[in-house]
């Protein structure tokens, strides 16, 4: 049975990537030893750092006063080495709540500056005021996530954000369309959605962003800045990993074919939800739809654990909704091909028409 796998993370490796990954786990580039075993203090390894580096750069469009780390502890990890190394967020920083990530974000500054933080709920209706109350108060900083991965809503223009430096969570989308970076301060993402597999997340920021604090030694950035992020030993395959996924972005088009695609996958699915709203309810409001996690359920919830019941049993895997707002969820990352989709449409349509 063909095996559809749309989790929310980790997700879908390209197959091509797949395959030379075995390979190398036997033989890395036919130097006789595994992938597994190659150093972190070997040039091969280094050279790997530098490339990723130099792929991101290029992919995203980076300009060149911004600096890139990878680092271990996952996206969670950011939410105490960003405020740990730069102190002066304690009162200067607001947050744009839109969903579960970026609220736990704003919790954990809270706890780790001790201090009450300003912060707006997204308001999809009041949006405009939103708007305008995130960009008259008095604080530089406006944190946000670019997509928020459970409840599926999205940010892609940070441009109506103009008037505020950004700190953007982009742990679900990036990579995944072009933005512009005039108001991005900084931006991190774990890589097991668009950018591989778990252990490693990349964080882009401006090279003044940081500010001197005396830390311990991992929470320290100066060490990874130092050391091009090899301070400590690295997650070598999860960067491995990373390099192939950034070759198979190039290899694929870029980053503006990425984003064509990407937006015709999700278009074919909501075009089908909106279709049929005497069936399916839909969880983001429209201009907030995320492209990359597609999040609905049956108007009659008891079909939901029917359905994704018979998914399984059909090879459609990792759909259920995050267990705080239950439902379907569609993965729609990069590695996500059209005819996947289009399956799973074809599969959603037949349950709807037998009546079940
Ligand atoms: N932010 C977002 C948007 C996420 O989707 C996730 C995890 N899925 C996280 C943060 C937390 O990531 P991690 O598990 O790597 O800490």
């Amino acid at each position: 049975m063909k095996i559809n796998n749309f989790a929310a993370g980790p997700s879908k490796i390209p197959k091509k990537i797949l395959d030379e990954i075995t390979y190398d786990i036997n033989d890395y580039n036919n130097l006789g030893y595994s992938i597994l075993e190659l150093s972190h203090r070997s040039d091969l390894f280094q050279d790997m750092v530098d490339q990723v580096k130099s792929k991101i750069f290029s992919i995203l469009n980076v300009p060149n006063n911004y600096e890139i780390l990878l680092l271990q502890g996952g996206a969670t990890f950011q939410n105490t080495f960003i405020p740990a190394n730069k102190l002066s967020l304690k009162n200067n920083i607001s947050f744009l709540i839109s969903g579960t990530w970026s609220s736990k974000t704003f919790h954990d500054f809270e706890k780790y500056f001790n201090h009450d933080i300003p912060f707006q709920n997204f308001d999809y209706k009041n949006f405009d005021s939103l708007l305008h109350k995130v960009h008259h108060n008095n604080d530089d900083y406006l944190y946000l996530t670019s997509n928020e991965t459970i409840e599926g809503v999205q940010f892609r223009d940070f441009e109506i954000f103009e008037q505020k430096k950004l700190i953007i969570d982009m742990s679900s989308d990036i990579c995944s369309y072009e933005f512009n970076w005039d108001n991005i301060s900084y931006i991190f993402a774990g890589a097991q959605k668009n950018l591989g597999i778990p252990g490693v997340t990349v964080c882009i920021f401006k090279k003044d962003f940081f500010e001197k604090n005396n830390l311990t030694s991992y929470l320290d950035s100066t060490n990874h800045l130092s050391k091009n992020s090899t301070f400590n030993t690295p997650p070598t395959f999860s960067v491995y990993v990373m390099l192939k996924v950034l070759n198979w972005i190039n290899e694929s088009g870029g980053i503006k074919k990425i984003e064509e695609i990407n937006k015709i996958k999700a278009k074919k699915l909501y075009d089908y939800l909106d279709d049929n709203l005497s069936v399916f309810s839909l969880n983001a409001p429209e201009g907030f739809r995320s492209f990359s996690n597609i999040v609905f359920n049956f108007n009659d919830e008891s079909k939901t654990s029917t359905f994704l019941d018979l998914c399984i049993k059909n090879g459609f895997i990792g759909l259920n909704g995050h267990r705080s707002v239950g439902g379907i969820r569609v993965s729609n990352y990069n590695s996500i091909e059209l005819p996947m989709i289009e399956d799973f449409i074809s599969f959603l349509d037949k349950f709807v028409r037998s009546k079940q």
